[in-house]
């Protein structure tokens, strides 16, 4: 592994059943580095990002994320590491969701508070005032005490990447983060991602957005038949 490598995939495999959805996929991201996943549906863009963030046990091969293994392979592994490291290493993979995730009885800046009181640990003025920096930054900070339900969709993705990135991670990994968007609303949420891209937060995206893939990613990665070819 290269000393800047900041995600390392080797010869990961992983079957539901018998469908085998991973095959030996190798993939190198590099500190700084914005790599897009592409590929028909069905050929484990998103069973690849879970397995990196931890939502999915492997059944082979190695994920390393700064040189260290974050995975998991079965679940004897996850009862030694117990949920609390579990809940510290994710925060190392910053994951956004296509269906934004957030919580719907928390405003906005609850959202992003939340993993950086429980995780994170930090103290409640420090929270806050990380949480207002972020809304500032997608262009949120008005509505602060919005909850999702009074935010369009597109801000409700923004306030989604605020709260990824409040908690400092390593890797960004974004799994088609405007399909559930109306097509007007797709570009506010790419500009921030843009943005991210050129201040050098490093990601991993599965998008169908090709023009977003050409303009703002380093690489592309082709996904098909559960194996990776760039
Ligand atoms: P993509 O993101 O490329 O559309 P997915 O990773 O969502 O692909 O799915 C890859 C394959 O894994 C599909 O055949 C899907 O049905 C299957 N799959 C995904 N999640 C599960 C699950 N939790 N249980 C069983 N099969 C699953």
């Amino acid at each position: 592994m290269s000393a800047t490598s900041l995600l390392q995939i080797d010869k990961l495999n992983k079957s539901f059943g018998e469908n085998q959805v991973l095959t030996s996929v190798d993939l190198n991201v590099v500190a700084g580095e914005v790599v897009t996943i592409i590929g028909p549906s069905g050929s484990g863009k998103t069973t690849l990002l879970r397995c990196v963030n931890f939502l999915e046990t492997y059944d082979g091969g190695s994920i390393q994320i700064d040189g260290r293994e974050v995975g998991f392979t079965d679940s004897v592994s996850r009862k030694r590491r117990g949920e609390a490291d579990l809940a510290g290493m994710r925060a190392e993979t910053g994951m956004v969701f296509q269906s934004f995730n957030l919580f719907p009885h928390l405003t906005a800046e609850q959202n992003i508070m939340l993993g950086l009181r429980r995780v994170r640990k930090k103290p409640h003025k420090e929270a806050r005032e990380i949480a207002q920096h972020w809304l500032a930054r997608v262009g949120l900070d008005h509505k602060a005490d919005s909850l999702p339900s009074e935010l369009s969709g597109g801000q409700q993705q923004r306030v989604g990447i605020a709260r990824a990135v409040a908690m400092d991670p390593k890797v960004l990994l974004l799994d088609e983060i405007t399909s559930a968007l109306d097509p007007e609303l797709v570009n506010e949420v790419l500009d921030v991602v843009r943005q991210l891209a050129v201040e050098g937060m490093t990601m991993l995206v599965v998008t169908h957005e090709i023009a977003f893939a050409r303009d703002a990613s380093h690489r592309i990665v082709f996904m098909a038949d559960g194996s990776g070819r760039e």
